[in-house]
């Protein structure tokens, strides 16, 4: 049995968010970090590691630099890393992501006991698109907003948030979850994952460029890159700050809001 976690390295937003002037994300003067719910995608497959002994793979399609992030998820207990890194994968929406992480996904190999996990969401694009895309194009069952799993034999039993409660969900392996952050609280790099994360012999970086992907069925000149986009960026913009807001610490806060709606006109 295999845990495979799809990870992002995305730019830090909790700083200065540099936008270039064309409108697009300037994401080299901007510090990097692994997306937040891929985290929790993260140390969940760690816990079902913990519990089974399974194998945890992490893969992610970026720019070389993107080895750093996957060699910390070795650091935080990940077995093997995966990067999906070529010019021809550049420019690709949700669409061709999905296609080249799932080809990526069928050269790791899935067995009838494994588990992808994907985050919910990445930070950067938002979209929230690409884990349910690659249950689509691995034909896998998905489950989405996972916040509690529970293994038992082939089945997971799955605790899915919705936004008034949660449902229970009994799912069949392999299958696909995408986790929210809520899930956990990711587990700190260990000092000796750290020594041997940089340790190529223990921890080969696996690189799959184009050519080893180019006979998966889902990779086709048209299905990725940005030729294979359907999808395009028409205009991207910093929102505008809100101003600051005011708290109303008075013994009738209600009446004191009132008098303000009343004095500018609003009510
Ligand atoms: C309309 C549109 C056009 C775009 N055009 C371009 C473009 O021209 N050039 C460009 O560089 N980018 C472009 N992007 C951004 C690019 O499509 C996204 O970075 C990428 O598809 C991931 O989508 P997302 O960030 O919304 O991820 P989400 O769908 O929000 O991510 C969900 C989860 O999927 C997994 N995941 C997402 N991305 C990856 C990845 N790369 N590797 C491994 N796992 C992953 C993670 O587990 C993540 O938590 C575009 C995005 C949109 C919406």
């Amino acid at each position: 049995m295999k845990a495979i976690v799809c990870v992002k390295q995305v730019p830090d937003t909790s700083g200065k968010v540099a936008v270039k002037p064309d409108g697009t994300l300037d994401r080299a003067s901007m510090a990097t970090i692994t997306n937040p719910d891929d985290l929790a995608a993260l140390e969940a497959a760690l816990r079902l590691k913990d519990a089974t002994g399974c194998e945890v793979d992490v893969v992610t399609m970026g720019p070389p630099p993107a080895e750093g992030m996957l060699r910390e998820c070795i650091a935080r207990g990940a077995d093997k890393a995966y990067l999906i890194s070529g010019r021809e994968f550049g420019g690709s929406d949700t669409f061709a992501t999905s296609q080249i992480v799932a080809a990526g996904i069928n050269v790791i190999g899935i067995g009838p006991e494994d588990v992808v996990f994907c985050g919910r969401q990445a930070i950067d694009g938002d979209t929230a698109q690409v884990g349910p895309q690659i249950a689509e194009k691995l034909h896998l069952p998905q489950v989405s907003y996972v916040a509690d799993i529970q293994k038992e034999g082939n089945s997971l039993t799955v605790k899915r948030m919705l936004e008034d409660g949660y449902m229970m969900v009994k799912v069949q392996t392999p299958c696909l979850l995408t986790c929210i952050k809520e899930l956990n609280e990711p587990r700190y790099m260990s000092v000796n994952g750290i020594f041997e994360c940089y340790d190529n012999e223990k921890h080969p970086m696996i690189v799959l460029d184009y050519a080893a992907l180019k006979d998966d069925p889902l990779i086709e000149v048209d299905t990725i890159g940005l030729k294979g986009s359907p999808t395009n960026v028409f205009k991207s913009f910093t929102p505008p700050q809100k101003g600051a807001g005011m708290m109303l610490t008075g013994d009738a806060p209600a009446a004191d809001l009132a008098g303000i709606l009343a004095k500018k006109h609003i009510i």
